[in-house]
């Protein structure tokens, strides 16, 4: 009977409709450790990915999360080749080899040497023949003989026995070799042939950021999304070596596209995400596919109309439990995609379940994403905007029509489109750095307040209240007017 449809339809709540309880708690939350596993391979050191959105996510964001432990998925609204081309910069950004290393022959005149440094801005040159490196020359050694006898050849002048490192030698080690050894430069060798070279400051810099999330070589993490059936992307983004490659989909819960995700999983070697689902059926069916991770949340985000245009869609914090007491089982992490507002929100996701949550909205005001900031009001802006919205299915290579499957090609195109998303503005909210700082202090509190010392004490420790709207009114400031905007309580109205 149709009554019967809405007599037996469950409960579906989010963010608002729960607070977790304070629990009896030693945990201070400035020792708690927040390092959480985004892929069946892959850990993070903060649960924070950000959305493949082209007015969120390419190298720039990537970058900048990676250094703080988080993990981008760089979009797809472009070719594959500027797809790769973003990947690459997060991958030699992070690695401190330098690999288009400059080198000199112990032929040329010491002269070409100095010339060679000066325009490249560099203090010393690695000596090669044959790939082989048989010295080292440095501006301290030209400088006092270059007026006097600058005809002489690098060969006559140079250092001839030189530290070298081997790829596999880690910063750590490296630092010692540099420091025992009281030098600057340190040229890396595979099987005898110079590979790259090393600097101290680079090492140096590189302590800058402890918490980083990187691959096996040191380099940074880095994520990308490719669509349901788009197999040559998929291919590509691997052997560019994206670590984790995501299936970017508004809905994965069809046969055919958990059938073609076996088939991307036997093409590549990066771990692949799936998504989004919302259901626990959705989640068993996807297990065919024995993809590593899954993307949940089917209308919660900010700039999303699914639910109003089509109504569907299930609230967040029941879509994430549910799929997590499937994944679970089968050991595969969830990232909760969407819909997330404060560090509050963070906090909720992961104790229903969720390994880490993805990011939009709270990132794309951000100096990183990308864009530039536009002034309205005296107020800084960056634009934002839904990948199923009118805007970027007819702008960059059109990414979304196939995230909504909607195969729309020639003259007409916006006519025949049904978007699923909005466009518009969030404000400008300066480096990411400080926004993650901010989320993952809240998340950090959260945690002390329910005696969880990591991600996997919170997700069996955390415990909820179900709230009503008057205790929801009562959790917010009121009876204010706020003078001072916090960095993590936004205040901002648009209008
Ligand atoms: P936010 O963090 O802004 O609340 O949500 C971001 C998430 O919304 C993205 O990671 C993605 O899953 C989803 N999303 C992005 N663009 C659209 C869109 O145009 N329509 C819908 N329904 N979802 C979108």
């Amino acid at each position: 009977m149709f009554s019967e449809k809405l007599k037996n339809a469950p409960n579906g709540y989010t963010f608002d409709d729960f607070l977790m309880v304070p629990s009896v708690s030693s945990v201070e939350p400035k020792d708690v450790v927040t390092k959480t596993r985004v892929s069946k391979n892959h850990y993070i050191n903060i649960p924070i990915v950000s959305s493949p959105m082209d007015t969120v996510t390419e190298a720039e964001m990537a970058i900048a999360l990676a250094q703080e432990g988080g993990l981008g998925i760089i979009h797809r609204n472009m070719t594959i080749s500027e797809q790769i081309g973003e990947i690459n910069k997060v991958k030699l950004s992070g690695d401190l080899t330098i690999r288009d290393v400059i080198t000199i022959s112990p032929e040329e005149s010491i002269k070409e040497a100095q010339n060679i440094m000066d325009e490249e801005e560099i203090s010393g040159l690695p000596v090669v023949m044959d790939g082989i490196v048989i010295g080292i020359i440095s501006r301290r050694d030209i400088k006092p003989i270059l007026n006097s006898d600058s005809q002489k050849k690098v060969r006559d002048i140079m250092t001839e026995e030189v530290v070298t490192i081997e790829e596999s030698t880690t910063p750590e080690e490296a630092l010692d070799v540099a420091y025992e050894n009281k030098v600057e430069r340190l040229p890396v060798v595979q099987k005898g042939k110079i590979v790259g070279i090393v600097t101290m400051r680079d090492i140096l810099e590189r302590k800058k950021f402890p918490n980083a999330s990187r691959d096996k070589k040191g380099r940074f993490l880095v994520a990308a999304a490719t669509g349901p059936f788009d197999l040559e992307r998929a291919i590509a983004l691997d052997e560019a070596g994206a670590d984790i490659i995501s299936i970017d989909c508004a809905h994965a819960h069809k046969p055919e596209i958990v059938e073609f995700a076996k088939t991307m999983k036997e093409n590549i070697d990066a771990d692949l995400l799936m998504g989004n689902i919302a259901t626990k059926e959705a989640a068993e069916d996807l297990m065919a596919a024995e993809v590593d991770g899954f993307k949940v949340g089917i209308g919660p985000g900010s700039i999303c109309t699914t639910r109003i245009i089509a109504g569907v869609g299930v609230p967040q914090l029941t879509a994430i439990s549910d799929v997590a007491d499937v994944a679970k089982d089968y050991d595969v992490p969830v990232i909760g995609d969407g819909g997330l507002r404060y560090s509050g929100d963070v906090a909720k996701a992961i104790a229903v379940g969720a390994d880490a949550v993805m990011l939009g909205s709270l990132l794309a005001g951000t100096h990183e994403s990308p864009g530039d900031v536009v002034i309205m009001n005296g107020r800084k802006f960056k634009q934002y905007r839904g990948m199923g919205s009118l805007g970027a299915m007819t702008g960059g290579v059109g990414a979304g029509t196939d995230r909504y499957f909607q195969d729309v090609k020639g003259p007409m195109k916006h006519a025949k489109l049904v978007p699923e998303g909005v466009e518009g503005v969030v404000p400008y909210k300066g480096p990411v750095n400080e926004v993650l700082f901010q989320l993952i202090g809240g998340l950090k509190a959260s945690m002390g307040y329910c005696g969880a010392n990591n991600i996997k004490e919170m997700q069996e420790k955390a415990k909820f209240v179900r709230i009503t709207a008057g205790g929801m009114a009562e959790s917010h400031p009121h009876d204010i007017t706020i003078t001072n905007e916090s960095p993590n309580y936004p205040t901002t109205r648009l209008i």
